[in-house]
């Protein structure tokens, strides 16, 4: 259970004001965000590692230290407001402003439309969709101040629809929409606002999906390769790689888009 806004400092001393970018990642315990983590890291921004799961957490910061990075673990539900002003308040004391922000942590559990709880479609939507939302809203103001700011927020290939979780599309097309709104109203303070929307990535999520099918997951993955144009499913090191890009400097020019990582066009 997460202690609301409680965050381990690893790397106390401020290093913003020595020009290191400071990067927060949510869901970054695990999966794709602890991969966006460890390449911003290696690639020497700070980074403010957001998670549910504090052991996970504790575990990325302690990966990303032993390669000679710098970042800190904070344990926040990204969808409670009040948990993501206050890990926000102390990333910014113990790292400094932060100017990147990988809004990734995300859940997407099976939802038939018809016995669909209302709460289950508020939590979804509250993880995925409100979640970048209090975060943007808190980082924002810190890329404003810098003149400088670079905002990725993880969608889906779901956005464009999902037959099986009705909740995750809607929310996942929602945060495109979002994405898009932040590129238009803060591009003129170089901020750039992107999506991913990955296609099958091998993770938890995945692993969960085919034991819910009753699927070996090795099988699963086969199988799921097989409507994979390039012949495989993703890897966390794929998305990895692209928020890499969208967060350099030179990928100033590119805002409000959605890269589909996917192994093929996505309609
Ligand atoms: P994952 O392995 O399930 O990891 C998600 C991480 O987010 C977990 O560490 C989880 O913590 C954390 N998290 C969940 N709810 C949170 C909350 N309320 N506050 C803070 N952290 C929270 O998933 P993944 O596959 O890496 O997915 C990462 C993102 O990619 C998600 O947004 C997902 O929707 C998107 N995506 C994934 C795929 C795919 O094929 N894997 C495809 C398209 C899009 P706990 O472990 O404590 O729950």
């Amino acid at each position: 259970m997460a202690t609301p806004g409680r965050c381990a400092g690893l790397a106390p001393m401020n290093h913003a004001a020595h020009g290191q970018r400071i990067a927060v990642v949510t869901g970054a315990a695990r999966g794709i965000g602890a991969a966006v983590a460890r390449r911003l890291a290696g690639e020497g921004l700070a980074v403010a590692v957001i998670d549910l799961d504090e052991a996970g957490c504790a575990a990325t910061v302690e990966a990303i230290i032993a390669d000679g990075g710098r970042a800190m673990a904070c344990t926040a539900d990204v969808s409670d407001e009040a948990a993501v002003i206050v890990a926000v308040a102390r990333i910014t004391a113990a790292l400094g402003p932060p100017t990147v922000l990988v809004n990734n942590a995300g859940i997407g559990p099976q939802a038939d439309l018809v016995e669909l709880a209302t709460h289950q479609w508020h939590t979804v939507v509250g993880v995925n969709l409100n979640g970048p939302f209090f975060l943007t809203r808190a980082v924002a103001p810190y890329m404003i101040e810098a003149g400088w700011g670079r905002i990725v927020n993880v969608s889906s290939i779901s956005a464009v629809g999902d037959a099986d979780r009705v909740d995750y599309g809607s929310a996942k097309a929602g945060l495109i929409g979002f994405t898009k709104s932040l590129a238009l109203q803060l591009g003129r303070h170089g901020i750039t606002a992107n999506a991913i929307a990955p296609g099958f990535v091998v993770s938890d999520m995945t692993r969960a999906t085919a034991r819910r099918l009753g699927r070996d997951f090795a099988e699963h993955q086969r199988l799921a390769a097989r409507s994979i144009p390039v012949g495989r499913v993703g890897r966390p090191e794929d998305i990895a790689h692209t928020a890499s890009y969208l967060v350099s400097a030179e990928a100033g020019f590119v805002s409000g888009q959605v890269v589909y990582v996917a192994g093929g066009p996505v309609d």
